[in-house]
């Protein structure tokens, strides 16, 4: 309802903008052509002009297109898919070393030479069976992907630093993986220091109802060193394990649905969106929408930096071909055109351009009343 622009509804019935202004200012309403129309504001100029006004949302088509993806799903299809796991926790308890120390475990040892550069998102290998991991920028950006459906996460790895303890970001941190509904581990790192102390950290998040297995509780701690590389794959056999309770199902012959965990835009190749795949299978030439952004995908690198030509389920790899940098937390679905998707995009992004033009004349029409 609110999507309604004062010029777009004196299109809608053959008016001009500045009638529909001057009917506005008339009833005390100061507005310019692009300011959106409330509900009863469309109501009172329906009134005025004499004509029924029903109120259908415009972008109705464009903004449903990721739930339409979901109706493609054929669960005959379905096959077990790897878990993505986010790693959380307090500043400097150790999330980067951590990822950074699995990577280079687990990565065969040919290609680990060329892995110095700390990535946000990869898939590792334990005794046959993949793995996802994602490094989420801050709980603020995991839980914006939350609300936008870009839910990608299926096991919570909680990092408490052992010679620390519980911090105040920790407990933010359990707040939201209990929201999430997700499975939790703690891994409580730095045990090779010698001021760690398990037994602290255990007690500091049984107070907090995360209560340790051997404590008669339900929530695993695995002690782990990102630095020596202790207790690694004890965490990876443990997230396995919790990973085949959750039975993990996706169809990879629907149409392709994933997430943006990171974007940017790269000097000479553009905008770079890095993703993690749903359902479906993402293929280079595939016509995808990421949120405002469209692109039909030129190139695909694998998490280890290696052209390849689709990701799979809960693959993740960088996607080039976007027309722009998309937000990171979107969610990208394919079209079956380049057309739809540009459409689709484009819309949405006049309408967000629109919205924040029309926050700006308001502000500046209040500020001159201000002054009146
Ligand atoms: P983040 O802020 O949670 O991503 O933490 P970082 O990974 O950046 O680590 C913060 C600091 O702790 C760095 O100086 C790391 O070298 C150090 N660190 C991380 N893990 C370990 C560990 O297992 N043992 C020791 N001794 N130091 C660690
Ligand atoms: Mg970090």
């Amino acid at each position: 309802p609110e999507e309604c622009r004062v010029y777009e509804f004196a299109e809608a019935c053959g008016k001009t903008a500045s009638e529909v202004i001057s009917v506005l200012f008339g009833l005390g309403m100061l507005v310019t052509k692009n300011d959106f129309l409330k509900q009863d504001e469309l109501e009172i100029l329906g009134e005025e002009f004499g004509i029924e006004v029903t109120v259908r949302d415009a972008l109705e088509d464009v903004n449903y297109v990721e739930e339409y993806a979901d109706e493609d799903i054929d669960e005959t299809n379905y096959v077990t898919r790897p878990p993505v796991v986010t790693i959380m926790g307090h500043v400097d308890h150790g999330k980067t070393s951590l990822l950074d120390k699995i990577r280079s475990a687990k990565v065969a040892s040919g290609e680990a030479g060329g892995i110095t550069q700390h990535i946000s998102a990869y898939t590792v290998d334990q005794n046959g069976q993949k793995i996802t991991f994602v490094d989420t920028p801050g709980h603020a950006a995991f839980s914006a992907m939350r609300s936008r459906g870009a839910d990608v996460t299926d096991i919570i790895i909680i990092v408490v630093a052992a010679d620390d303890g519980v911090k105040p970001q920790t407990e933010e941190v359990i707040s939201h993986a209990k929201a999430s509904g997700c499975p939790i581990i703690v891994a409580v790192n730095k045990i090779d220091k010698e001021s760690a102390n398990m037994d602290m950290v255990k007690a500091q998040m049984a107070e907090r109802e995360m209560t340790p297995v051997d404590w008669g509780g339900d929530v695993e701690f695995i002690g782990v060193s990102a630095l020596n590389g202790t207790g690694i794959d004890d965490l990876l056999e443990n997230i396995l394990i919790q990973s085949e309770m959750l039975e993990l199902k996706a169809d990879p012959t629907a149409k392709v649905k994933g997430a943006v965990v990171e974007s940017l835009l790269e000097k000479g190749r553009g905008p770079v969106a890095t993703i993690i795949v749903q359902n479906g299978t993402l293929k280079v030439g595939d016509n995808i929408v990421c949120d405002t952004t469209y692109g039909r995908v030129k190139a695909i690198t694998n998490d280890q930096g290696k052209p390849v030509k689709e990701l799979g389920l809960s693959e993740t790899g960088n996607v080039l071909g976007l027309n722009d940098v998309p937000v990171s937390g979107a969610v990208m679905v394919a079209q079956d055109s380049e057309k739809e998707a540009r459409e689709i995009a484009t819309t949405r992004a006049e309408h967000a351009r629109a919205k924040e033009l029309s926050k700006s004349t308001k502000v500046t029409l209040e500020e001159m009343s201000g002054l009146i």
